[in-house]
Protein backbone atom coordinates (compact mmCIF):
# COMPACT_ATOMS: atom_id res chain seq x y z
CA UNK A 1 0.00 0.00 0.00
CA UNK A 2 2.71 2.54 1.35
CA UNK A 3 4.58 1.48 -1.87
CA UNK A 4 2.06 2.70 -4.72
CA UNK A 5 1.80 6.01 -2.76
CA UNK A 6 6.02 6.40 -2.67
CA UNK A 7 5.43 5.51 -6.62
CA UNK A 8 2.96 7.87 -7.15
CA UNK A 9 4.69 10.84 -5.59
CA UNK A 10 7.94 9.73 -7.15
CA UNK A 11 6.22 9.81 -10.65
CA UNK A 12 4.90 13.41 -9.49
CA UNK A 13 8.29 14.91 -8.62
CA UNK A 14 10.66 13.39 -11.26
CA UNK A 15 8.57 13.76 -13.94
CA UNK A 16 9.04 17.07 -16.34
CA UNK A 17 5.63 19.30 -15.68
CA UNK A 18 3.49 19.50 -18.69
CA UNK A 19 4.80 23.12 -19.21
CA UNK A 20 8.58 21.70 -19.49
CA UNK A 21 7.12 18.98 -21.62
CA UNK A 22 6.68 22.00 -24.26
CA UNK A 23 10.01 23.20 -24.13
CA UNK A 24 12.08 19.58 -24.41
CA UNK A 25 13.76 18.86 -27.27
CA UNK A 26 16.50 16.40 -28.74
CA UNK A 27 18.72 14.13 -26.50
CA UNK A 28 16.88 15.17 -23.27
CA UNK A 29 13.96 14.25 -24.56
CA UNK A 30 14.32 11.21 -26.20
CA UNK A 31 15.76 10.32 -23.11
CA UNK A 32 12.66 11.01 -21.08
CA UNK A 33 10.84 9.19 -23.05
CA UNK A 34 13.14 6.40 -21.81
CA UNK A 35 13.26 7.25 -18.86
CA UNK A 36 9.37 7.49 -18.40
CA UNK A 37 8.50 4.00 -19.70
CA UNK A 38 10.27 2.67 -17.25
CA UNK A 39 9.07 4.48 -14.38
CA UNK A 40 5.41 3.60 -15.88
CA UNK A 41 6.60 0.09 -15.86
CA UNK A 42 7.49 0.08 -12.75
CA UNK A 43 4.53 1.23 -11.54
CA UNK A 44 1.84 -0.83 -12.91
CA UNK A 45 4.15 -3.55 -12.99
CA UNK A 46 4.36 -4.64 -16.40
CA UNK A 47 7.25 -5.10 -19.23
CA UNK A 48 8.50 -1.78 -20.48
CA UNK A 49 7.95 -3.21 -23.91
CA UNK A 50 4.33 -3.90 -23.28
CA UNK A 51 4.37 -0.37 -22.12
CA UNK A 52 6.02 1.08 -25.14
CA UNK A 53 4.04 -0.67 -27.56
CA UNK A 54 0.82 1.04 -25.66
CA UNK A 55 2.17 4.21 -25.85
CA UNK A 56 3.04 3.93 -29.65
CA UNK A 57 -0.76 2.60 -30.14
CA UNK A 58 -2.40 5.45 -28.34
CA UNK A 59 -0.23 8.67 -29.64
CA UNK A 60 -0.27 6.94 -33.10
CA UNK A 61 3.76 7.01 -33.20
CA UNK A 62 4.33 4.37 -34.98
CA UNK A 63 7.79 3.63 -33.93
CA UNK A 64 9.48 6.10 -31.49
CA UNK A 65 13.26 6.32 -33.06
CA UNK A 66 11.72 7.66 -35.97
CA UNK A 67 8.57 9.65 -34.16
CA UNK A 68 8.91 13.64 -34.46
CA UNK A 69 9.31 15.32 -31.48
CA UNK A 70 6.08 16.54 -31.69
CA UNK A 71 4.91 13.16 -31.28
CA UNK A 72 7.75 12.43 -28.75
CA UNK A 73 6.32 15.36 -26.41
CA UNK A 74 2.75 13.91 -26.48
CA UNK A 75 4.42 10.57 -25.80
CA UNK A 76 5.77 12.22 -22.71
CA UNK A 77 2.01 13.91 -21.64
CA UNK A 78 0.64 10.30 -21.67
CA UNK A 79 3.53 8.60 -19.60
CA UNK A 80 2.89 11.22 -17.24
CA UNK A 81 -0.65 11.21 -17.38
CA UNK A 82 0.16 7.13 -16.62
CA UNK A 83 2.32 8.06 -14.00
CA UNK A 84 0.39 9.89 -12.28
CA UNK A 85 -2.45 7.91 -12.00
CA UNK A 86 -1.61 4.13 -13.22
CA UNK A 87 -5.32 3.81 -13.64
CA UNK A 88 -5.32 5.29 -16.44
CA UNK A 89 -2.70 3.14 -18.24
CA UNK A 90 -5.87 1.51 -20.41
CA UNK A 91 -5.90 0.67 -23.94
CA UNK A 92 -6.80 3.47 -26.18
CA UNK A 93 -10.05 4.22 -26.36
CA UNK A 94 -11.59 3.67 -29.86
CA UNK A 95 -10.99 6.58 -32.24
CA UNK A 96 -14.21 8.67 -32.45
CA UNK A 97 -16.33 8.96 -36.07
CA UNK A 98 -15.65 12.73 -37.21
CA UNK A 99 -17.97 13.86 -39.74
CA UNK A 100 -15.81 16.05 -42.14
CA UNK A 101 -17.14 18.86 -43.92
CA UNK A 102 -17.38 18.38 -47.79
CA UNK A 103 -16.77 20.22 -50.98
CA UNK A 104 -14.84 23.62 -50.77
CA UNK A 105 -14.17 23.43 -46.84
CA UNK A 106 -13.21 20.17 -46.19
CA UNK A 107 -9.43 19.35 -44.80
CA UNK A 108 -7.61 15.64 -45.53
CA UNK A 109 -8.27 13.31 -43.18
CA UNK A 110 -6.07 13.83 -40.08
CA UNK A 111 -2.94 10.84 -39.61
CA UNK A 112 -3.74 10.25 -36.16
CA UNK A 113 -6.57 11.67 -33.57
CA UNK A 114 -6.39 10.99 -29.72
CA UNK A 115 -8.16 12.14 -26.93
CA UNK A 116 -5.60 14.72 -25.01
CA UNK A 117 -4.15 13.50 -21.83
CA UNK A 118 -3.32 16.94 -20.34
CA UNK A 119 -4.66 20.47 -21.18
CA UNK A 120 -2.47 21.44 -23.99
CA UNK A 121 -2.88 24.36 -26.37
CA UNK A 122 -3.59 23.99 -30.29
CA UNK A 123 -0.43 24.00 -32.25
CA UNK A 124 -1.58 26.14 -34.93
CA UNK A 125 -4.35 28.56 -33.24
CA UNK A 126 -3.01 28.71 -29.85
CA UNK A 127 -6.45 28.11 -28.39
CA UNK A 128 -6.90 25.79 -25.14
CA UNK A 129 -7.17 21.97 -25.75
CA UNK A 130 -8.28 20.49 -22.62
CA UNK A 131 -7.96 16.95 -21.01
CA UNK A 132 -10.03 14.68 -23.13
CA UNK A 133 -10.66 16.94 -25.85
CA UNK A 134 -10.27 15.73 -29.29
CA UNK A 135 -6.39 16.34 -30.42
CA UNK A 136 -4.64 15.07 -33.24
CA UNK A 137 -1.93 15.78 -36.17
CA UNK A 138 -2.11 16.37 -39.75
CA UNK A 139 0.24 14.05 -41.99
CA UNK A 140 3.22 15.40 -42.87
CA UNK A 141 3.72 17.95 -45.48
CA UNK A 142 4.70 16.71 -49.03
CA UNK A 143 6.59 19.65 -50.24
CA UNK A 144 9.44 19.71 -48.03
CA UNK A 145 9.26 23.47 -47.81
CA UNK A 146 6.62 23.04 -45.44
CA UNK A 147 7.15 22.30 -41.28
CA UNK A 148 4.60 19.77 -40.15
CA UNK A 149 2.21 20.87 -37.70
CA UNK A 150 2.01 20.16 -34.30
CA UNK A 151 -1.00 18.52 -32.26
CA UNK A 152 -4.24 20.55 -33.47
CA UNK A 153 -7.36 21.26 -31.81
CA UNK A 154 -10.66 19.61 -33.29
CA UNK A 155 -11.21 23.11 -35.18
CA UNK A 156 -8.25 22.89 -36.90
CA UNK A 157 -8.59 20.04 -37.53
CA UNK A 158 -11.85 19.73 -38.98
CA UNK A 159 -13.80 23.15 -39.31
CA UNK A 160 -11.15 25.79 -40.00
CA UNK A 161 -11.68 25.85 -43.93
CA UNK A 162 -15.90 25.02 -43.61
CA UNK A 163 -16.53 27.59 -40.67
CA UNK A 164 -13.51 29.85 -40.83
CA UNK A 165 -13.00 32.45 -37.85
CA UNK A 166 -11.19 35.45 -38.49
CA UNK A 167 -8.30 34.60 -36.77
CA UNK A 168 -7.83 31.49 -39.21
CA UNK A 169 -7.98 33.48 -42.11
CA UNK A 170 -5.19 35.68 -41.22
CA UNK A 171 -3.36 32.46 -39.97
CA UNK A 172 -3.73 31.29 -43.39
CA UNK A 173 -2.55 35.07 -44.77
CA UNK A 174 0.56 34.36 -42.83
CA UNK A 175 1.65 30.79 -43.64
CA UNK A 176 0.89 32.25 -47.47
CA UNK A 177 3.13 34.99 -47.03
CA UNK A 178 6.08 32.95 -44.94
CA UNK A 179 5.99 30.26 -47.94
CA UNK A 180 6.43 32.99 -50.94
CA UNK A 181 2.71 32.17 -51.89
CA UNK A 182 -0.14 34.15 -53.21
CA UNK A 183 -2.68 33.61 -50.12
CA UNK A 184 -5.64 30.94 -51.69
CA UNK A 185 -8.71 31.38 -49.74
CA UNK A 186 -11.81 30.00 -50.64
CA UNK A 187 -15.56 31.25 -50.64
CA UNK A 188 -15.95 31.19 -46.85
CA UNK A 189 -12.87 32.57 -46.09
CA UNK A 190 -13.63 35.37 -49.10
CA UNK A 191 -16.91 36.07 -46.97
CA UNK A 192 -15.18 36.55 -43.58
CA UNK A 193 -12.59 38.41 -45.38
CA UNK A 194 -14.73 40.87 -47.05
CA UNK A 195 -16.79 41.50 -44.28
CA UNK A 196 -14.25 42.45 -42.01
CA UNK A 197 -12.84 44.64 -44.40
CA UNK A 198 -15.99 46.47 -45.02
CA UNK A 199 -18.17 46.67 -41.39
CA UNK A 200 -16.62 49.52 -40.66
CA UNK A 201 -15.17 52.54 -42.38
CA UNK A 202 -11.61 52.09 -40.68
CA UNK A 203 -9.72 49.68 -42.91
CA UNK A 204 -10.13 51.83 -45.83
CA UNK A 205 -9.22 55.12 -44.34
CA UNK A 206 -6.05 53.76 -42.94
CA UNK A 207 -2.71 54.62 -44.96
CA UNK A 208 -2.59 51.15 -46.36
CA UNK A 209 -5.23 51.19 -48.17
CA UNK A 210 -4.95 54.77 -49.31
CA UNK A 211 -1.85 54.00 -50.98
CA UNK A 212 -2.49 51.34 -52.40
CA UNK A 213 -6.62 50.80 -52.22
CA UNK A 214 -8.29 47.18 -52.30
CA UNK A 215 -11.45 47.98 -53.88
CA UNK A 216 -11.10 45.44 -56.71
CA UNK A 217 -10.12 42.78 -54.00
CA UNK A 218 -13.31 43.65 -52.36
CA UNK A 219 -14.81 42.86 -55.76
CA UNK A 220 -13.10 39.37 -55.87
CA UNK A 221 -13.86 38.23 -52.74
CA UNK A 222 -17.31 39.18 -53.57
CA UNK A 223 -17.50 37.52 -56.81
CA UNK A 224 -15.79 34.09 -54.58
CA UNK A 225 -18.67 34.17 -52.26
CA UNK A 226 -21.17 34.54 -55.09
CA UNK A 227 -19.75 31.39 -57.27
CA UNK A 228 -18.76 29.53 -54.08
CA UNK A 229 -15.22 29.34 -55.79
CA UNK A 230 -12.49 26.90 -54.05
CA UNK A 231 -9.66 29.44 -54.37
CA UNK A 232 -9.50 32.97 -54.93
CA UNK A 233 -5.40 34.28 -54.96
CA UNK A 234 -4.70 37.04 -53.34
CA UNK A 235 -1.04 38.61 -54.34
CA UNK A 236 1.66 38.77 -52.10
CA UNK A 237 1.79 43.21 -51.83
CA UNK A 238 -1.86 42.94 -51.68
CA UNK A 239 -2.28 40.90 -48.97
CA UNK A 240 0.44 42.94 -46.82
CA UNK A 241 -1.97 46.13 -47.32
CA UNK A 242 -5.07 43.99 -46.44
CA UNK A 243 -3.22 42.93 -42.67
CA UNK A 244 -2.27 46.71 -42.85
CA UNK A 245 -5.59 47.99 -43.30
CA UNK A 246 -7.00 45.63 -41.04
CA UNK A 247 -4.32 46.06 -38.30
CA UNK A 248 -4.77 49.98 -38.00
CA UNK A 249 -8.61 49.64 -37.89
CA UNK A 250 -9.99 49.46 -34.03
CA UNK A 251 -12.18 46.84 -32.52
CA UNK A 252 -12.18 42.83 -33.02
CA UNK A 253 -11.93 40.35 -29.72
CA UNK A 254 -8.78 40.62 -28.02
CA UNK A 255 -7.10 37.29 -29.67
CA UNK A 256 -7.69 38.95 -33.46
CA UNK A 257 -5.91 41.92 -32.26
CA UNK A 258 -3.04 40.20 -30.91
CA UNK A 259 -3.21 37.89 -33.87
CA UNK A 260 -2.90 40.73 -36.39
CA UNK A 261 -0.43 42.42 -34.38
CA UNK A 262 1.95 39.24 -34.38
CA UNK A 263 1.59 39.19 -38.31
CA UNK A 264 2.34 42.67 -38.78
CA UNK A 265 4.93 42.58 -36.49
CA UNK A 266 6.44 39.48 -38.43
CA UNK A 267 5.96 41.13 -41.57
CA UNK A 268 8.02 43.39 -40.76
CA UNK A 269 10.66 41.74 -39.14
CA UNK A 270 11.21 39.44 -42.64
CA UNK A 271 11.53 43.13 -44.27
CA UNK A 272 14.00 44.91 -41.52
CA UNK A 273 15.60 41.44 -40.78
CA UNK A 274 16.35 43.26 -37.12
CA UNK A 275 18.57 40.79 -35.29
CA UNK A 276 20.84 40.78 -39.11
CA UNK A 277 20.03 36.66 -39.71
CA UNK A 278 22.51 35.58 -42.35
CA UNK A 279 20.99 35.83 -45.31
CA UNK A 280 23.78 34.67 -47.62
CA UNK A 281 23.26 31.47 -46.04
CA UNK A 282 19.59 30.95 -45.98
CA UNK A 283 18.88 33.10 -48.86
CA UNK A 284 15.47 35.36 -49.10
CA UNK A 285 12.70 33.27 -48.76
CA UNK A 286 11.11 30.75 -46.61
CA UNK A 287 14.15 29.48 -45.22
CA UNK A 288 15.52 32.90 -44.13
CA UNK A 289 12.05 33.74 -42.76
CA UNK A 290 11.96 30.87 -40.57
CA UNK A 291 14.92 31.99 -39.34
CA UNK A 292 14.30 35.54 -38.43
CA UNK A 293 10.79 34.06 -37.10
CA UNK A 294 12.88 32.35 -34.93
CA UNK A 295 15.25 35.10 -33.59
CA UNK A 296 12.78 38.04 -32.83
CA UNK A 297 13.36 39.14 -29.49
CA UNK A 298 9.53 39.70 -29.12
CA UNK A 299 8.24 35.98 -29.59
CA UNK A 300 4.23 35.66 -30.45
CA UNK A 301 2.18 32.37 -30.52
CA UNK A 302 3.49 32.34 -34.44
CA UNK A 303 7.30 32.50 -33.58
CA UNK A 304 6.95 30.14 -31.01
CA UNK A 305 4.95 27.75 -33.40
CA UNK A 306 7.39 28.32 -36.69
CA UNK A 307 6.43 27.32 -39.66
CA UNK A 308 5.61 27.59 -42.70
CA UNK A 309 2.68 25.37 -42.65
CA UNK A 310 0.32 23.77 -45.02
CA UNK A 311 -2.95 24.78 -44.63
CA UNK A 312 -4.31 22.99 -47.70
CA UNK A 313 -6.85 23.94 -50.59
CA UNK A 314 -8.98 22.60 -52.53
CA UNK A 315 -9.02 22.67 -55.45
CA UNK A 316 -5.59 22.53 -55.87
CA UNK A 317 -4.25 26.44 -57.40
CA UNK A 318 -4.68 25.87 -61.25
CA UNK A 319 -7.63 28.41 -60.98
CA UNK A 320 -7.63 32.35 -61.18
CA UNK A 321 -3.95 33.82 -60.40
CA UNK A 322 -3.43 37.28 -60.32
CA UNK A 323 -0.31 38.41 -62.29
CA UNK A 324 3.16 37.75 -60.82
CA UNK A 325 2.22 35.76 -58.17
CA UNK A 326 3.33 31.91 -57.66
CA UNK A 327 0.82 29.43 -55.68
CA UNK A 328 2.66 26.60 -57.08
CA UNK A 329 5.07 25.87 -53.69
CA UNK A 330 1.51 25.62 -51.81
CA UNK A 331 -0.02 22.79 -54.15
CA UNK A 332 -0.85 19.76 -51.93
CA UNK A 333 -3.78 18.98 -53.11
ZN1 LIG B 1 -6.63 25.22 -33.24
Amino acid sequence: MTFEAVTLDMATLDFPTAADIGTLSGAPLRSWVDTGIDTVAASVGKPAERVRSRLTETTGAKDLTAADEEDLRECLRVLRAWANNPASYIPPARKPKVERPEGIGQLPVPRVIKQAHTDTVCGLCADPVKTGDLTGRMRDPKHKLFTPMGWLCARCLYERRENPRRRDVVLRIFHHLFASSAVGLNAYECGILHAWLTETEAPSASTAWRDDPLDTTLVRLETAVTEGKGATWIAFPTAHTVIAALTAAPGGSAAERELLHAVAQHLDEWHTNPRGVDVRRYGTGPRCRAQVLKATDRPTVLSERGGPFDLHHTPPPTTEQESGTDASVADDA
